[in-house]
Protein backbone atom coordinates (compact mmCIF):
# COMPACT_ATOMS: atom_id res chain seq x y z
CA UNK A 1 0.00 0.00 0.00
CA UNK A 2 1.40 3.29 -1.11
CA UNK A 3 -0.07 7.07 -0.17
CA UNK A 4 1.53 8.09 -3.60
CA UNK A 5 2.65 11.81 -4.49
CA UNK A 6 1.33 15.07 -3.61
CA UNK A 7 2.10 18.25 -5.78
CA UNK A 8 1.37 21.41 -3.93
CA UNK A 9 0.25 23.93 -6.33
CA UNK A 10 -1.70 23.75 -9.84
CA UNK A 11 0.18 26.21 -11.91
CA UNK A 12 2.18 25.17 -15.21
CA UNK A 13 5.09 23.78 -13.18
CA UNK A 14 2.82 21.64 -10.81
CA UNK A 15 0.96 20.29 -13.63
CA UNK A 16 4.56 19.63 -15.47
CA UNK A 17 5.26 17.93 -12.63
CA UNK A 18 2.60 15.80 -11.92
CA UNK A 19 2.06 14.53 -14.92
CA UNK A 20 5.81 13.34 -15.25
CA UNK A 21 4.98 11.54 -12.01
CA UNK A 22 2.01 10.00 -13.18
CA UNK A 23 3.95 9.04 -16.67
CA UNK A 24 5.94 6.96 -14.76
CA UNK A 25 2.94 4.91 -13.67
CA UNK A 26 3.29 6.08 -10.01
CA UNK A 27 -0.04 7.67 -8.58
CA UNK A 28 -0.18 11.83 -7.92
CA UNK A 29 -2.34 13.89 -6.33
CA UNK A 30 -2.25 17.92 -7.17
CA UNK A 31 -3.60 20.12 -4.79
CA UNK A 32 -3.91 23.83 -5.64
CA UNK A 33 -5.25 26.52 -2.88
CA UNK A 34 -7.39 27.91 -5.98
CA UNK A 35 -10.73 27.61 -6.99
CA UNK A 36 -9.28 26.60 -10.43
CA UNK A 37 -5.80 25.39 -11.80
CA UNK A 38 -3.39 27.76 -13.83
CA UNK A 39 -1.59 30.54 -11.00
CA UNK A 40 0.21 33.00 -13.03
CA UNK A 41 -1.64 32.06 -16.60
CA UNK A 42 -4.56 33.83 -15.17
CA UNK A 43 -7.68 34.35 -17.10
CA UNK A 44 -10.97 36.03 -15.93
CA UNK A 45 -13.92 36.04 -17.24
CA UNK A 46 -15.95 39.42 -17.57
CA UNK A 47 -19.21 39.65 -15.11
CA UNK A 48 -21.90 42.51 -14.28
CA UNK A 49 -18.95 44.89 -16.63
CA UNK A 50 -21.98 46.64 -18.08
CA UNK A 51 -20.24 46.17 -21.95
CA UNK A 52 -21.15 43.49 -24.43
CA UNK A 53 -17.94 41.80 -23.40
CA UNK A 54 -19.38 39.82 -20.42
CA UNK A 55 -18.76 36.00 -20.79
CA UNK A 56 -15.90 37.27 -22.48
CA UNK A 57 -11.82 35.42 -20.79
CA UNK A 58 -9.44 37.77 -20.48
CA UNK A 59 -5.18 37.11 -19.66
CA UNK A 60 -4.65 39.27 -16.33
CA UNK A 61 -1.40 37.23 -15.71
CA UNK A 62 1.08 35.91 -18.05
CA UNK A 63 0.85 37.70 -21.52
CA UNK A 64 2.22 35.28 -23.45
CA UNK A 65 4.99 32.33 -23.77
CA UNK A 66 7.86 31.28 -26.00
CA UNK A 67 9.03 27.66 -26.24
CA UNK A 68 12.24 26.98 -27.20
CA UNK A 69 13.32 23.72 -25.28
CA UNK A 70 12.67 20.79 -27.83
CA UNK A 71 10.49 18.84 -25.02
CA UNK A 72 8.44 22.02 -23.92
CA UNK A 73 8.45 22.74 -28.16
CA UNK A 74 6.16 19.18 -28.44
CA UNK A 75 3.98 19.52 -25.90
CA UNK A 76 2.95 23.28 -27.42
CA UNK A 77 2.61 21.79 -30.66
CA UNK A 78 0.39 19.02 -29.48
CA UNK A 79 -1.73 21.59 -27.71
CA UNK A 80 -1.61 24.14 -30.95
CA UNK A 81 -2.83 20.81 -32.76
CA UNK A 82 -5.87 20.68 -31.04
CA UNK A 83 -6.41 24.59 -31.04
CA UNK A 84 -5.63 24.93 -27.37
CA UNK A 85 -2.54 27.42 -28.31
CA UNK A 86 -2.13 29.49 -31.18
CA UNK A 87 0.89 31.04 -32.76
CA UNK A 88 0.58 34.87 -31.87
CA UNK A 89 3.25 37.44 -32.35
CA UNK A 90 6.94 38.03 -33.63
CA UNK A 91 6.28 41.40 -33.15
CA UNK A 92 5.67 44.60 -30.63
CA UNK A 93 5.78 47.96 -31.02
CA UNK A 94 8.08 49.87 -28.38
CA UNK A 95 6.65 53.35 -27.09
CA UNK A 96 8.86 55.89 -25.29
CA UNK A 97 8.38 59.25 -23.92
CA UNK A 98 7.18 60.67 -26.68
CA UNK A 99 4.16 57.60 -27.93
CA UNK A 100 4.81 55.02 -29.95
CA UNK A 101 8.62 54.91 -31.69
CA UNK A 102 9.02 51.53 -33.59
CA UNK A 103 8.23 47.98 -33.80
CA UNK A 104 10.53 45.12 -32.09
CA UNK A 105 10.95 41.70 -33.57
CA UNK A 106 11.68 38.99 -31.01
CA UNK A 107 10.95 35.04 -30.93
CA UNK A 108 6.89 33.61 -31.72
CA UNK A 109 5.20 34.33 -28.83
CA UNK A 110 2.17 31.84 -28.32
CA UNK A 111 -1.12 32.79 -26.62
CA UNK A 112 -4.52 30.80 -25.99
CA UNK A 113 -7.62 31.27 -28.03
CA UNK A 114 -9.58 30.62 -24.49
CA UNK A 115 -7.12 32.16 -22.26
CA UNK A 116 -4.08 30.70 -20.79
CA UNK A 117 -5.76 29.23 -18.08
CA UNK A 118 -7.35 26.67 -20.24
CA UNK A 119 -3.48 25.67 -21.38
CA UNK A 120 -3.18 24.30 -17.64
CA UNK A 121 -6.48 23.08 -17.32
CA UNK A 122 -5.81 21.01 -21.02
CA UNK A 123 -2.64 20.05 -19.58
CA UNK A 124 -3.85 18.49 -16.30
CA UNK A 125 -7.12 17.02 -17.28
CA UNK A 126 -5.48 13.03 -17.98
CA UNK A 127 -4.01 13.36 -13.87
CA UNK A 128 -6.51 11.27 -12.25
CA UNK A 129 -6.58 13.31 -8.64
CA UNK A 130 -6.89 17.22 -8.76
CA UNK A 131 -8.13 18.94 -6.22
CA UNK A 132 -8.62 23.19 -6.39
CA UNK A 133 -9.82 25.07 -3.05
CA UNK A 134 -7.28 22.78 -1.28
CA UNK A 135 -4.20 24.68 0.39
CA UNK A 136 -1.68 22.83 1.91
CA UNK A 137 -1.10 24.09 5.26
CA UNK A 138 1.79 21.96 6.50
CA UNK A 139 5.03 20.30 4.54
CA UNK A 140 7.45 18.75 6.73
CA UNK A 141 9.68 15.62 7.87
CA UNK A 142 9.13 13.75 10.83
CA UNK A 143 11.52 10.18 11.64
CA UNK A 144 12.87 10.26 7.98
CA UNK A 145 9.12 10.06 6.75
CA UNK A 146 7.95 13.52 4.66
CA UNK A 147 4.35 14.53 5.67
CA UNK A 148 1.80 16.47 4.26
CA UNK A 149 -0.76 18.07 6.68
CA UNK A 150 -0.28 15.24 9.58
CA UNK A 151 0.04 12.32 6.74
CA UNK A 152 3.04 10.68 5.64
CA UNK A 153 3.18 10.39 1.71
CA UNK A 154 5.68 8.91 -0.96
CA UNK A 155 7.21 11.74 -2.70
CA UNK A 156 6.50 15.49 -2.64
CA UNK A 157 7.25 18.42 -5.40
CA UNK A 158 6.28 21.71 -3.84
CA UNK A 159 5.64 23.75 -6.99
CA UNK A 160 4.81 27.54 -5.69
CA UNK A 161 6.50 30.84 -5.92
CA UNK A 162 9.13 30.81 -2.42
CA UNK A 163 7.66 33.19 -0.30
CA UNK A 164 4.24 31.02 -0.53
CA UNK A 165 6.28 27.87 0.14
CA UNK A 166 7.84 29.31 3.17
CA UNK A 167 4.77 30.08 4.85
CA UNK A 168 4.33 25.74 4.67
CA UNK A 169 7.90 24.45 5.25
CA UNK A 170 10.99 24.49 6.21
CA UNK A 171 11.89 21.79 4.96
CA UNK A 172 12.89 23.22 1.41
CA UNK A 173 15.55 25.59 1.80
CA UNK A 174 14.73 29.19 1.73
CA UNK A 175 15.44 31.17 -1.38
CA UNK A 176 17.38 34.14 -0.85
CA UNK A 177 15.42 35.60 -4.64
CA UNK A 178 13.53 38.74 -4.45
CA UNK A 179 10.10 38.67 -6.29
CA UNK A 180 8.53 41.85 -7.75
CA UNK A 181 5.09 42.85 -8.20
CA UNK A 182 2.66 43.68 -11.19
CA UNK A 183 -0.76 45.00 -11.43
CA UNK A 184 -2.54 44.05 -14.68
CA UNK A 185 -4.81 47.08 -15.39
CA UNK A 186 -7.76 45.64 -18.27
CA UNK A 187 -9.93 48.41 -20.04
CA UNK A 188 -12.77 47.29 -22.09
CA UNK A 189 -13.09 49.84 -24.71
CA UNK A 190 -16.62 50.23 -26.93
CA UNK A 191 -14.76 49.63 -30.07
CA UNK A 192 -11.08 49.30 -30.95
CA UNK A 193 -9.93 52.86 -30.98
CA UNK A 194 -5.95 52.35 -31.72
CA UNK A 195 -3.68 51.45 -34.50
CA UNK A 196 -3.55 47.41 -35.23
CA UNK A 197 -0.70 46.72 -32.32
CA UNK A 198 -0.41 43.17 -30.73
CA UNK A 199 0.87 44.52 -27.82
CA UNK A 200 3.63 47.85 -26.89
CA UNK A 201 6.67 47.22 -24.58
CA UNK A 202 6.48 50.71 -22.78
CA UNK A 203 10.04 52.07 -21.66
CA UNK A 204 11.58 54.35 -19.29
CA UNK A 205 7.83 55.07 -17.82
CA UNK A 206 7.27 55.00 -14.28
CA UNK A 207 3.42 53.91 -14.52
CA UNK A 208 3.73 51.29 -17.08
CA UNK A 209 5.84 48.54 -18.89
CA UNK A 210 3.82 47.12 -21.25
CA UNK A 211 0.18 46.92 -22.84
CA UNK A 212 -1.29 43.88 -24.88
CA UNK A 213 -4.12 44.16 -26.80
CA UNK A 214 -6.22 40.99 -25.71
CA UNK A 215 -8.32 40.78 -28.73
CA UNK A 216 -5.90 39.86 -30.90
CA UNK A 217 -4.04 37.74 -28.03
CA UNK A 218 -7.37 35.78 -27.64
CA UNK A 219 -8.21 35.71 -31.64
CA UNK A 220 -11.33 37.25 -31.16
CA UNK A 221 -10.18 41.08 -31.79
CA UNK A 222 -12.49 42.41 -29.17
CA UNK A 223 -11.47 46.02 -27.76
CA UNK A 224 -9.94 44.89 -24.64
CA UNK A 225 -6.21 46.05 -23.54
CA UNK A 226 -3.97 44.77 -20.24
CA UNK A 227 -1.71 47.03 -19.31
CA UNK A 228 0.91 45.75 -16.54
CA UNK A 229 1.84 48.51 -13.79
CA UNK A 230 5.90 49.40 -13.07
CA UNK A 231 6.63 46.73 -10.24
CA UNK A 232 8.10 49.73 -7.99
CA UNK A 233 4.61 51.85 -8.83
CA UNK A 234 2.62 48.55 -8.14
CA UNK A 235 4.52 47.74 -4.57
CA UNK A 236 3.37 51.16 -3.39
CA UNK A 237 -0.20 50.74 -4.44
CA UNK A 238 -0.50 46.77 -3.47
CA UNK A 239 -2.89 47.43 -0.45
CA UNK A 240 -5.12 49.24 -2.56
CA UNK A 241 -4.49 48.28 -6.09
CA UNK A 242 -7.69 50.45 -7.72
CA UNK A 243 -5.89 53.32 -6.55
CA UNK A 244 -2.93 53.07 -9.89
CA UNK A 245 -6.17 52.72 -12.08
CA UNK A 246 -6.25 56.43 -12.94
CA UNK A 247 -2.36 56.83 -13.95
CA UNK A 248 -2.83 53.55 -15.87
CA UNK A 249 -5.69 54.58 -18.37
CA UNK A 250 -4.20 57.88 -18.09
CA UNK A 251 -0.51 56.41 -20.12
CA UNK A 252 -2.56 53.77 -22.29
CA UNK A 253 -4.14 57.12 -23.60
CA UNK A 254 -0.96 59.05 -23.79
CA UNK A 255 1.04 56.43 -25.27
CA UNK A 256 -1.70 54.98 -27.81
CA UNK A 257 -2.88 58.54 -28.65
CA UNK A 258 -6.02 58.33 -27.53
CA UNK A 259 -9.41 60.66 -25.88
CA UNK A 260 -11.81 57.93 -24.83
CA UNK A 261 -11.68 56.31 -21.37
CA UNK A 262 -12.90 52.95 -21.05
CA UNK A 263 -15.83 51.32 -20.17
CA UNK A 264 -15.09 49.29 -18.16
CA UNK A 265 -11.69 48.87 -16.30
CA UNK A 266 -10.55 47.21 -13.17
CA UNK A 267 -7.00 45.97 -11.61
CA UNK A 268 -5.55 42.92 -10.08
CA UNK A 269 -2.89 42.59 -7.95
CA UNK A 270 0.24 39.90 -8.28
CA UNK A 271 2.46 40.19 -5.16
CA UNK A 272 4.44 37.48 -6.52
CA UNK A 273 4.54 37.99 -10.09
CA UNK A 274 7.80 37.48 -11.20
CA UNK A 275 11.54 36.74 -9.11
CA UNK A 276 13.80 38.88 -10.11
CA UNK A 277 17.08 36.38 -11.30
CA UNK A 278 16.62 32.41 -11.61
CA UNK A 279 18.64 29.92 -10.49
CA UNK A 280 20.42 28.07 -13.92
CA UNK A 281 19.59 24.73 -12.11
CA UNK A 282 16.19 23.31 -13.32
CA UNK A 283 14.85 22.42 -9.61
CA UNK A 284 15.51 21.80 -6.38
CA UNK A 285 15.56 18.03 -4.68
CA UNK A 286 16.73 16.85 -1.62
CA UNK A 287 19.76 15.16 -1.28
CA UNK A 288 17.83 11.76 0.50
CA UNK A 289 14.50 12.45 0.89
CA UNK A 290 11.97 12.26 -2.32
CA UNK A 291 11.19 16.14 -1.60
CA UNK A 292 11.67 18.72 -3.72
CA UNK A 293 10.75 22.38 -5.27
CA UNK A 294 10.29 23.66 -8.81
CA UNK A 295 8.85 26.71 -10.40
CA UNK A 296 9.77 29.42 -12.26
CA UNK A 297 12.69 30.66 -9.83
CA UNK A 298 14.44 27.64 -11.79
CA UNK A 299 15.37 26.46 -14.98
CA UNK A 300 16.10 30.27 -15.36
CA UNK A 301 13.07 31.57 -15.20
CA UNK A 302 10.94 33.23 -15.05
CA UNK A 303 8.75 32.44 -17.80
CA UNK A 304 6.20 29.88 -18.89
CA UNK A 305 8.48 27.87 -20.44
CA UNK A 306 10.84 27.67 -17.52
CA UNK A 307 8.42 26.89 -15.10
CA UNK A 308 7.06 23.82 -17.19
CA UNK A 309 10.85 22.77 -17.65
CA UNK A 310 11.45 22.65 -14.19
CA UNK A 311 8.33 20.68 -12.93
CA UNK A 312 8.78 18.77 -15.51
CA UNK A 313 12.40 17.72 -14.57
CA UNK A 314 11.33 17.39 -10.63
CA UNK A 315 8.87 15.17 -11.40
CA UNK A 316 11.29 13.04 -13.65
CA UNK A 317 13.97 12.93 -10.63
CA UNK A 318 11.01 12.08 -7.87
CA UNK A 319 9.86 9.81 -10.14
CA UNK A 320 13.57 8.04 -10.16
CA UNK A 321 14.16 8.25 -6.77
CA UNK A 322 10.51 6.77 -6.00
CA UNK A 323 11.94 3.42 -7.92
CA UNK A 324 15.21 3.83 -6.22
C1 LIG B 1 1.61 39.75 -14.52
C2 LIG B 1 2.48 38.61 -15.02
C3 LIG B 1 2.96 38.63 -16.31
C4 LIG B 1 3.74 37.57 -16.79
N1 LIG B 1 4.13 37.59 -18.09
C5 LIG B 1 4.73 36.50 -18.61
C6 LIG B 1 4.99 36.40 -20.00
O1 LIG B 1 4.60 37.28 -20.77
N2 LIG B 1 5.62 35.29 -20.46
C7 LIG B 1 6.00 34.26 -19.63
O2 LIG B 1 6.55 33.27 -20.12
N3 LIG B 1 5.76 34.33 -18.31
C8 LIG B 1 5.14 35.41 -17.78
N4 LIG B 1 4.86 35.47 -16.45
C9 LIG B 1 5.39 34.42 -15.56
C10 LIG B 1 4.57 33.13 -15.63
O3 LIG B 1 3.22 33.42 -15.38
C11 LIG B 1 5.11 32.19 -14.57
O4 LIG B 1 6.50 31.96 -14.83
C12 LIG B 1 4.43 30.81 -14.50
O5 LIG B 1 3.05 30.91 -14.71
C13 LIG B 1 4.76 30.22 -13.15
O6 LIG B 1 4.10 28.99 -12.96
P1 LIG B 1 4.28 28.19 -11.60
O7 LIG B 1 3.50 26.94 -11.72
O8 LIG B 1 5.72 28.06 -11.27
O9 LIG B 1 3.68 29.11 -10.45
P2 LIG B 1 2.18 29.62 -10.24
O10 LIG B 1 1.52 29.83 -11.54
O11 LIG B 1 2.28 30.78 -9.30
O12 LIG B 1 1.45 28.40 -9.54
C14 LIG B 1 1.54 28.17 -8.15
C15 LIG B 1 0.22 27.60 -7.67
O13 LIG B 1 0.38 27.21 -6.31
C16 LIG B 1 -0.83 27.46 -5.63
N5 LIG B 1 -0.50 27.50 -4.20
C17 LIG B 1 0.27 28.41 -3.53
N6 LIG B 1 0.35 28.08 -2.22
C18 LIG B 1 -0.39 26.94 -2.07
C19 LIG B 1 -0.70 26.10 -0.95
N7 LIG B 1 -0.23 26.37 0.29
N8 LIG B 1 -1.49 25.02 -1.13
C20 LIG B 1 -1.98 24.73 -2.37
N9 LIG B 1 -1.72 25.49 -3.47
C21 LIG B 1 -0.93 26.57 -3.31
C22 LIG B 1 -1.34 28.76 -6.22
O14 LIG B 1 -2.74 28.85 -6.07
C23 LIG B 1 -0.93 28.60 -7.69
O15 LIG B 1 -1.98 28.08 -8.48
C24 LIG B 1 4.07 36.49 -15.93
C25 LIG B 1 3.57 36.48 -14.64
C26 LIG B 1 2.77 37.53 -14.18
C27 LIG B 1 2.19 37.46 -12.79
Amino acid sequence: MTEGAVVVGGGISGIACASAIAESGLDVRVRDRGRRLGGRMASRTLRDSGTGFDGRVVDIGASYFTASDPSFKAVVESLVARDVVRPWTTAFHVAGPTGIEGVSTGPLRYAAPRGLRDVVETLAAHLADVRVDDEVGRVGVVDGRVIVDGAAVDSVGVCVPAPQAERITDAVPASPITWEPVIAVTCVFDRVRWIELDGVFVNDDPVLTWIADDGRRRGDLAPVLVAHVNPVLAAVHLHDPASVIGPAVATIQRVLGLDAYPDWVDAHRWTYAKPLVAREENYWLDDALPLGAAGDAWAGGPRVEAAWLSGHSLGLALAERARG
